[in-house]
């Protein structure tokens, strides 16, 4: 009989024609296998293409405009005396996604001689025009502060030959339409626009058909719908005991094989040990590990001769094992897209699936953004032996979500920004226009003092 390839065969950055420094920043950044919307935009935009791109952050979006352009940067360097010219101005919302672009560019640029800066609001503006005067290749900004210093004649953008608009409803959602106009204005109409936009509403599609020329559509499958054939539980626990709590439901006879998501390379390792230690065979793939011993374990795991697979996220991605009965979130992931990929990876092909989640006091807003996400309260197991209890009298039958009361509730409530800064209705501008969320009143666009980058930015950055 013919082996069962293991893994399908997935593309490489190589494949791309990439500059070699810049694919020595990508392996740097131990990157292996391209994200479905790198595969599907790199060639596009090395092209010099305009490009729609319907795709959320997490998935790998950053990289699949910046790498290409670093490319185009670098094969036609700029050779002239004085000032650089800005060849390059990504726009995007808010000061935090502001601040993970450039260091994206930092990163994937770091071999190349390439210079870039980033501006936006509630901070001084001294540093960021003073970067502007120096000369830069690549310019990261927020509406607001880029059009206070293009009003102060800091912002020649009249040799920008690539455009990048990122997050474009959300643009639109805080009421940046019209920042976004003048500072189009503004740029030479030869240009290369790509358009980044997690949805496609009309008036997104409106923007998009003004300022693209023959773009080029590309999407990754949008994930706000987990398959209806995978059954979701939720059991509350305190962290010190999920392991325990792992243990316990693998000796039951329900799981015949199980995938565990953890959030961190180490957590995966950890949980792996553990196991083992508990004579349930498992192993873990991860981005530490080799194309080689991620495609053994994968192997043995689809033979069924390990029970459990730990992974985290990208390590997990494009997994397609077609008789998995369970996946477990041992840590809920943060960006709540990874949740309905990860149940993703059971009830395939038809296939009925169970998906658990542990869920510990500190990722209950991860919890509710996930909810708020799939649009559903999950179900909660409340018979297991390490059901945490939730302070003395509570009974500990009681959802956390009500037994916390207003606290619990208001991390789901409309008025709210979730965890990742995303927009809701209600919103309004201080100056009374609706449209930006508190999140972003607070981090950026000049409302609020300067404060330290949000602390989801960092489980974010351990993620992979
Ligand atoms: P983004 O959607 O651009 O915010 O990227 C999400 C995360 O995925 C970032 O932390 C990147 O460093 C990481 N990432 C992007 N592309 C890849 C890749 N091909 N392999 C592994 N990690 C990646």
């Amino acid at each position: 009989m013919q082996a069962e390839p293991l893994l399908e065969k997935k593309m490489s950055f190589e494949e791309f024609g990439l500059r070699p420094e810049i694919l020595r920043a990508v392996a740097e950044k131990n990157y292996t296998i391209p994200t479905p919307i790198q595969e599907k935009a790199i060639p596009i935009v090395l092209a010099g293409k305009d490009l729609i791109g319907c795709a959320q952050t997490g998935t790998g979006k950053t990289a699949a405009f910046a790498l290409p352009i670093l490319h185009r940067l670098q094969g036609t360097p700029w050779r002239g005396t004085g000032r650089r010219p800005i060849r390059v101005l990504v726009l995007t919302p808010t000061r935090e996604l502001a601040s993970q672009i450039a260091e994206s560019f930092a990163a994937y640029g770091r071999h190349t001689a390439l210079k870039h800066a980033i501006v936006f609001g509630g901070v001084n503006q001294g540093p960021q025009s003073q970067a502007l005067r120096r000369g830069i290749d690549i310019l990261v900004a927020t509406p607001g502060r880029l059009l206070d210093l293009m009003s102060q004649g800091l912002v020649p953008l009249r040799s920008v030959e690539t455009f990048v608009l990122d997050e474009a409803d959300r643009m639109l959602d805080m009421g940046f339409i019209q920042d976004i106009r003048r500072v189009i204005d503004q740029l030479p109409a030869k240009r290369q626009t790509l358009f980044f936009s997690a949805t496609m509403p009309r008036e997104i599609q409106g923007l998009a058909d003004t300022i693209l020329r023959d773009p080029i559509r590309v999407a990754v499958t949008p994930v706000a719908t987990p398959a209806e054939a995978v059954e979701q539980r939720i059991h509350y626990v305190e962290k010190s005991e999920k392991i325990k709590l792992l243990k316990h439901l693998l000796d039951g006879p329900s799981i015949k094989n199980a995938l565990v998501f953890t959030r961190t390379k180490h957590g995966a390792d950890a949980v792996t040990k553990q196991l083992e230690r508990y004579a349930v065979r498992a192993e873990a793939i991860h981005g530490n590990k080799s194309q080689n011993a991620r495609e053994k374990a994968l192997a043995s795991f689809k033979r069924g001769v390990t029970r459990v697979l730990v992974a985290t996220d990208i390590a997990a991605r494009g997994l397609d094992i077609v008789d998995l009965s369970h996946v477990v979130n041992f840590d809920l992931p943060n960006e709540p897209e990874s949740y309905v990929h990860r149940i993703g990876r059971t009830g395939r092909a038809g296939a009925s699936g169970i998906a658990l989640s542990f869920c510990s006091v500190d990722e209950r807003p991860f919890l509710a953004d996930i909810e708020r996400l799939i649009r559903k309260h999950l179900p909660v197991v409340e018979d297991h032996p390490y059901r945490s209890g939730y302070g003395a009298g509570t009974p500990t039958n009681l959802d956390p979500r009500q037994a916390h009361g207003a606290a619990a509730l208001s991390q789901v409530h409309p008025d709210m920004p979730n965890r990742r800064g995303k927009y809701d209705a209600s919103n309004t501008r201080p100056d009374g226009r609706p449209g930006r969320s508190r999140r972003e009143s607070k981090w950026s666009g000049g409302f609020g003092a300067s404060k330290p980058a949000p602390r989801h930015a960092e489980h974010r950055r351990a993620e992979w």
